[in-house]
């Protein structure tokens, strides 16, 4: 059977385009992980026949984007990974919108849309996602979120429908949208952004990126923000205040540049970093009361 679904993914992917137990380290930000079944790059045209082999040989099927929220489990993915990415980063702008496809980096369409000095963006220019990631996270920085500009998407439903949907049929909310439940595939993304000024809008992104290189660990590997902020609390506080700042399993450690960041301080596996973030929601319930939820997510199997 395996042969069978190799032999029809061949016949819809180049050779560069596929790999087998493909080392998920290199796709994701925290740089661990095991191995993904199926690794697929496809275009936009090769999703849906991928969908639909996947759905005949039923093989179970994710999609990523740049790995930079995602924590992959050493023992690795079962079925296949699709990212979309390089091979569908079109961006285009006409007047005040901005159509970017899913796989373009965020910071790219940022950058794209400083150029033709539009603004609105500027608080995504850091971000190391992809367009398609972003809109998955409703991702936001320095009191903006996706929310704001999202205009519509086009996505591919699971049973091979490419839809447009309106930002409001998302529901998004804080760091999230129904995109995942509802087994959507984000294909392309139209922004709606405003013209400005652009001395100040590449004021604002330089301050920002400051910021970031200022407060943010970003010589380590990490997902950024580990947890999501609760309600009336900041995460990061929370984790400091309860005195682990630097604490470390094995290879995995509570920043001590900013205890809200797990970072891949040496050599961490997957494992060590799902054990340090349980610790942390552990000892910061027993001290505060409030558990706080990973905004990274867990695939595959640890
Ligand atoms: C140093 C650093 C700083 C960060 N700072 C911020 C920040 O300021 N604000 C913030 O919000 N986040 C931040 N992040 C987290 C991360 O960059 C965002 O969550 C980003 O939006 C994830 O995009 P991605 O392409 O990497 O998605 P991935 O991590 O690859 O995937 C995230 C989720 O989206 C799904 N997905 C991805 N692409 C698609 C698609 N095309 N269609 C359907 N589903 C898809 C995946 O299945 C997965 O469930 C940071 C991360 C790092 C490493």
């Amino acid at each position: 059977m395996k042969e069978e679904f190799l032999k029809h993914l061949q016949r819809i992917l180049r050779e560069d385009q596929r790999a087998l137990e493909e080392n998920m380290s290199s796709h994701v930000t925290f740089r661990t992980g095991g191995p993904a079944e199926y690794y697929v790059r496809p275009n936009r045209q090769q999703i849906q026949p991928v969908l639909e082999l996947c759905r005949r040989f039923d093989v179970p099927w994710m999609v990523i984007g740049n790995g930079s929220n995602l924590l992959v489990g050493d023992r690795g993915i079962r079925g296949l990974v699709m990212e979309i990415g390089r091979m569908m980063d079109r961006i285009s702008i006409d007047g005040e919108f901005v159509t970017a496809e899913a796989g373009a980096l965020l910071s790219s369409a940022a950058r794209y849309a400083a150029k033709e000095s539009l603004t609105g963006m500027e608080f995504a220019s850091g971000i190391p996602g992809t367009v398609g990631g972003a809109v998955v996270m409703n991702a936001g920085a320095y009191g903006g979120e996706i929310k704001q500009i999202l205009k519509s998407v086009t996505v591919l439903t699971e049973d091979g429908q490419e839809r447009e949907l309106g930002a409001e049929e998302l529901d998004l909310g804080y760091r999230h949208s129904c995109i995942l439940e509802r087994r959507l595939i984000v294909l392309e993304a139209k922004l709606q952004l405003s013209k400005g000024n652009p001395e100040e809008i590449s004021d604002r992104m330089e301050e920002l990126k400051n910021r970031r290189v200022e407060k943010q660990p970003l010589e380590y590997p990490s997902a950024g923000s580990t947890f999501k902020r609760p309600e009336g609390y900041f995460a990061g506080k929370l984790i400091q205040d309860t005195g682990l700042r630097g604490y470390q399993v094995g290879g995995a450690q509570v920043s001590e540049k900013h205890c809200g960041f797990v970072i891949n301080r040496e050599k961490a596996v997957s494992k060590d970093i799902r054990q340090l973030i349980t610790d942390v929601q552990d000892q910061v319930e027993a001290q505060f009361g409030v558990r706080l939820e990973p905004e990274v997510k867990f695939i595959g199997d640890f």
